[in-house]
Parts: C-alpha cells; sequence; structure tokens
C-alpha cells in the first residue's frame, strides 16, 4: 500500500468513525450516488420522474416548468437533468403535496435554482419548525429557499403550458398540509401520500394526520377522478380510480374492526395482535411492517 493509498484509507476510516453514530440514529440511509432517475411520460406534455422517495410530476411548456414534489437533496442535481431532457425551459414552480423529507429535501436546491415554491400553510410551518424524528432526534428547520413562497387554504387554479392545474387541499389527512393535485387536460391527478398504491396506510399523527381526514381525502380523490383518469400515487405504480376506492372501502373495513375492539375494551396490544388487516395482508403490496403500524395509528384515532 503506498502512501496515497495509506492516507485515503486513513480518510475513509476517520469518515466511517464518525459517520457510525449517525447510521445508527438514521438507519441505513439510501447511497443516493447509486440512484438513478426514470422518466415515465404519462400523458401528452405530461411526465412522472422516478429516483429514491416520493414520485415527482413534471409539466413542461413554453411557460416554463411546473413541477410536483423534490425528493432528497442530493438528488436535486440528477432531478433537475432528468427535467432538462424534458424540456430546455427553466423551472418555474414546484407544488408539496405533504411535508416529508421524501417530497420536500430537495426544496432548497430548486428554491435556489429560481423556483417558486407553492404548498397549504400547514406544511410551511412544519417545514419551518420540524417535529422531531422517530427516534427523538430534533428536526432540521428547512432554509428560507427552500419555504413556500405562495401558500393557500382553498383549491387553487393555475393556468400554465396550456394546462389546468388545480391544487386541491386534504385536511389533516396522511399529514396537517396536504394537497393533491389535478392535471385537467393530461387526466392525471397526484395524490401525495395520503394514497399510496403500496403498503397499509400511514396516518403521521405527529405531523397532523387524521383517520377522518384520510378518508375524506380518498372520497375527495374518487369524486375528481373519471374512469380514464391516471392516479399517480406518492409511491408506488400509476392506477385508476378503482383501487383508490378498493383502498378506501379496505380502511373503512379495517376502521370498523378495529373500532370494535376498542369498544370491547381491547388494549392496543390485543388489537394489533387480533390481525384486524389479516384480510388484506395477501392483497397490498410490500406490506412489510405497516400492517401493525396502521393499526396502532387506528386505535390511537378511534381511542381519543
Ligand atoms: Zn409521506
Amino acid at each position: 500500500m503506498n502512501r496515497r493509498h495509506l492516507s485515503s484509507f486513513a480518510s475513509l476510516f476517520v469518515g466511517l468513525t464518525l459517520l457510525a453514530p449517525l447510521a445508527l440514529r438514521a438507519q441505513a440511509p439510501p447511497d443516493f450516488s447509486k440512484v438513478e432517475i426514470k422518466t415515465t411520460k404519462l400523458a401528452d406534455n405530461f411526465y412522472v420522474l422516478e429516483g429514491q422517495g416520493g414520485a415527482i410530476g413534471v409539466l413542461p411548456g413554453p411557460d416554463g416548468v411546473f413541477m410536483v414534489d423534490s425528493q432528497f437533496a442530493p438528488l436535486s442535481e440528477k432531478i433537475a437533468a432528468a427535467i432538462k431532457q424534458i424540456s430546455d425551459k427553466p423551472i418555474k414552480f414546484m407544488v408539496n403535496t405533504h411535508v416529508h423529507g421524501d417530497h420536500t429535501g430537495g426544496n432548497e436546491n430548486f428554491g435556489k435554482m429560481g423556483v417558486t415554491i407553492l404548498a397549504r400553510p400547514e406544511l410551511r410551518n412544519r417545514l419551518e419548525h420540524p417535529s422531531p424524528g422517530a427516534n427523538g432526534q430534533p428536526g432540521v428547520p428547512t432554509p428560507p429557499a427552500g419555504l413556500p413562497v405562495i401558500t393557500y387554504d382553498a383549491p387553487l387554479t393555475l393556468q400554465l403550458n396550456g394546462e389546468e392545474i388545480h391544487l386541491i387541499p386534504a385536511q389533516k389527512a396522511h399529514t396537517d398540509g396536504d394537497t393533491f393535485v389535478q392535471f385537467v387536460k393530461a387526466n392525471v391527478i397526484m395524490t401525495g401520500d395520503f394514497y399510496r398504491s403500496i403498503q397499509f396506510p400511514n396516518i403521521d399523527r405527529t405531523n397532523g394526520g387524521s383517520l377522518p381526514g384520510l378518508i375524506a381525502a380518498l372520497d375527495a380523490v374518487i369524486k375528481t377522478a373519471g374512469p380514464a383518469t391516471k392516479i399517480v400515487p406518492g409511491h408506488g405504480p400509476v392506477v385508476d380510480v378503482a383501487a383508490v376506492k378498493a383502498h378506501r372501502d379496505m380502511v373503512i373495513a379495517i376502521r370498523d374492526k378495529v373500532a370494535k375492539l376498542v369498544k370491547e375494551g381491547k388494549t392496543q396490544e390485543q388489537v394489533v395482535a387480533a390481525k384486524p388487516t389479516a384480510d388484506y395482508d395477501a392483497k397490498v403490496q410490500q406490506p412489510g411492517t405497516t400492517a401493525d403500524r396502521f393499526v396502532g395509528q387506528l386505535y390511537a384515532e378511534l381511542k381519543k
């Protein structure tokens, strides 16, 4: 081993030593250098980008690019490069569907590129004053460049690139700052994470999510979509409205089972052990540990 190798080995070792406590706290951070951005043309003049994190939507055109969500900060350059392949116009607007870092982590980078960010005021507030992480570590506030500059409490319409874009608030669903986005001409709806076509639902109660809001949000998508509407979930494959209806019915069926057990005076451990999701475990893709998490959230929502 020559000297150069030795010093790079030494710095690697120092790096690992410094990183170890972080890795323990943050559990296996993804290796962003290996992530590739995959672009799919979903409709006339509408694209979906997949990398690591939530789905990104892209509407290109002469007025400038409109995008939905920003994934993680280390991916911003790759995402911007993938958008350049679609359009040589600057990115003008971005809307955030909700506060989670896999949807807003790149905000500061895109803000510094001159992108105007739109979102609900609740989301802006949570970016400025983030909740502690799952392990209790304090959240990191988003710098001013990454904060939404246009906020809205009611549906907001943008006329851009010949498209009509509706930003539709969903109150207290996955979080308290959710928006779903309808592209009328492309006939596409992006839901953010109150609907995902993989795993059981996640009611993030720490960030203001609620069970009635989750069901109301699913109902709102079902009401807004037509039979041919392409629905892009926060995570998972693109689906149609029938899949969202089945998902809503599943949420209600599991809710009713948990409600019965709560009424019988069962503890959370007993409710989880009763496996109220059993009828759906085989139908849900990549369930992982999300069945028990969802049941725990239902218990907390119904017990209160
Ligand atoms: Zn989320």
